[in-house]
């Protein structure tokens, strides 16, 4: 007799999202064959080649479904690409209920598992009579932040951002409000509305899933463990979730034309810029960046994107024609850094760059899956952080970790090329660099281990699946 566990996943459009989600369904059929997992992911128009790539890429062994393409046509043109995947995410849920009632009616489901943006699957699954679980893709301290926003929301009667002292969280560093995530800076806004109404439906949650490890977030991640008894719901660091042999189309470099030219330099010698999947700069900073990277005199490779008003480009790995990017460096630019730097349009195949020896140094916005990927990696971050909760993390990998140098900005928000010149050099050759190296590397040997046989978070997950298991339903063979 076989028992057959079969767990569904909600995913968000989200690229990085996605990325991190899948790779924990991989880990989980992988840790046992006889769990089966079909991924329910709400869609809006039809996907882009680089979100395929990912399913494509996935085993046999999970099943998915893109629902029907939510139309918002109905939505002003030119609204900012988060306001999309907010409505996506509000109008399919009345498929996602659907589609999580056929499964459970044809193959009894024994748990939900809805990414952290998507709390709104968890009441459906209370609903169903099934486990209800959340994939949480960053950090512990931002999930302490969100279930602790409604408390806070009590607490603090003035805008965050003014508040002269850095505010406590629960088992993190304190941190200065000009530091929240985005929705928190404007507490008259929808979107901070929205924030908390999501936040409090995490409560609902059987367990939370976060792509961290014991060793990253030790602290954190032990004070919502003690809490689990007052109705926090149990916290399972089960990370670092990296994906591996996934690149998108670079757009006429092969990848081997990298690699040959990452193979002529000496070991941790290059700077890596790079802004997530979307994140831009306006064209100022882009100038900046540009005479920055050159006064330093550090070998750079830049992924560069044009500027938008949003800072994020949505249509990435579309098959949208695209602007010429290397219009907006400065006059020269190219020329001058010729052998030195190596400017990448639009998209590069991160994982594997950073994965090579030449890499000494990631100039990063901070998001999730790029923080963890430097740290596996063992590479030192520059702390470059544009929207959502990349600045918190900043502050984490800055202040908390100390494994990142932290740029200022100028009262106009941008950093500055002498500032710039600083942190690289500061980075790539200073006495500060070294001690962050050394940091860094202690954090990576933390990485592996949390992902060892016997590793916390192995552990962790390989317990959770037991559970799981023993809730499956037994099949006569
Ligand atoms: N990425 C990539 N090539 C690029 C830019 C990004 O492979 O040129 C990948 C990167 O490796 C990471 C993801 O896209 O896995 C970005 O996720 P992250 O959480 O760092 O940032 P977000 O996209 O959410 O801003």
């Amino acid at each position: 007799m076989e028992t057959k566990t079969h767990i569904a996943i909600v995913t968000v459009p989200v690229y990085s999202h996605l990325r991190s989600i899948l790779e924990f369904a991989k880990k989980l059929i992988n840790l046992d064959k006889n769990i089966h997992v079909t991924c329910i992911n709400p869609i809006f128009g039809s996907p882009f080649n680089n979100v395929k790539s990912l399913f494509e890429t996935l085993p046999s062994t999970i099943n998915y479904i893109f629902l029907p393409s939510i139309n918002l046509e109905d939505l002003p043109k030119d609204i900012h690409p988060a306001l999309k995947v907010q409505a996506t995410i509000y109008r399919s849920i009345p498929i996602i209920y659907d589609a999580l009632n056929t499964l459970h009616s044809s193959s009894k489901l024994v748990a939900i598992v809805a990414d952290g943006l998507i709390t709104e699957a968890l009441p459906l699954a209370k609903k169903l009579n099934i486990l209800a679980y959340s994939y949480f893709p960053s950090t512990t301290m931002l999930l302490s932040l969100c279930l602790y926003s409604s408390k806070l929301d009590k607490k603090i009667c003035s805008e965050y951002k003014e508040l002269l002292e850095p505010l406590e969280i629960p088992g993190c560093i304190p941190i200065n409000g000009s530091d929240l995530p985005d929705p928190m800076q404007d507490r008259s806004g929808e979107a901070y509305k929205v924030f908390l109404e999501a936040n409090d439906r995490f409560y609902l949650a059987d367990g939370i899933m976060i792509n961290s490890f014991l060793e990253l977030e030790e602290i954190t991640i032990k004070a919502l463990q003690q809490k689990e008894g007052e109705g926090i719901p149990s916290i399972y660091p089960i990370g670092p979730f990296i994906q591996n042999n996934v690149s998108c189309d670079n757009k006429g470099i092969s990848d081997s034309e990298y690699f040959r030219w990452l193979d002529k330099h000496e070991e941790k010698s290059i700077l890596y810029v790079s802004f997530g999947s979307g994140g831009t700069l306006c064209n100022d900073q882009i100038i900046e960046l540009a005479y920055g990277l050159e006064l330093s005199g550090q070998n750079f490779l830049w992924v560069l994107r044009p500027p938008n008003k949003f800072g994020v480009i949505d249509d990435i790995g579309s098959d949208e024609n695209e602007e010429d990017v290397f219009q907006f460096l400065p006059n020269g630019f190219l020329e001058r850094t010729k052998g030195k730097g190596f400017v990448v349009p639009y998209w590069a195949p991160q994982i594997e760059i950073l994965g090579h020896s030449s890499i000494g140094g990631f100039l990063s916005h901070c998001g999730w899956n790029s923080t963890l990927e430097s740290v596996v990696n063992g590479i030192p971050l520059i702390a470059w952080p544009l929207f959502a909760e990349q600045k918190m993390n900043a502050a984490l990998v800055t202040d908390g970790l100390k494994v990142a140098i932290r740029p200022k900005l100028n009262e106009k928000g941008i950093v500055e090329r002498r500032e710039i010149d600083k942190v690289v050099n500061n980075l790539m050759v200073g006495e500060e660099g070294k001690e962050i190296r050394q940091r860094m590397e202690k954090l990576k040997g933390g990485a592996i281990d949390a992902l060892k046989e016997n590793g916390s978070s192995t552990r962790t997950l390989t317990q959770l699946a037991l559970k799981w298991k023993s809730l499956g339903v037994t099949l006569e063979n």
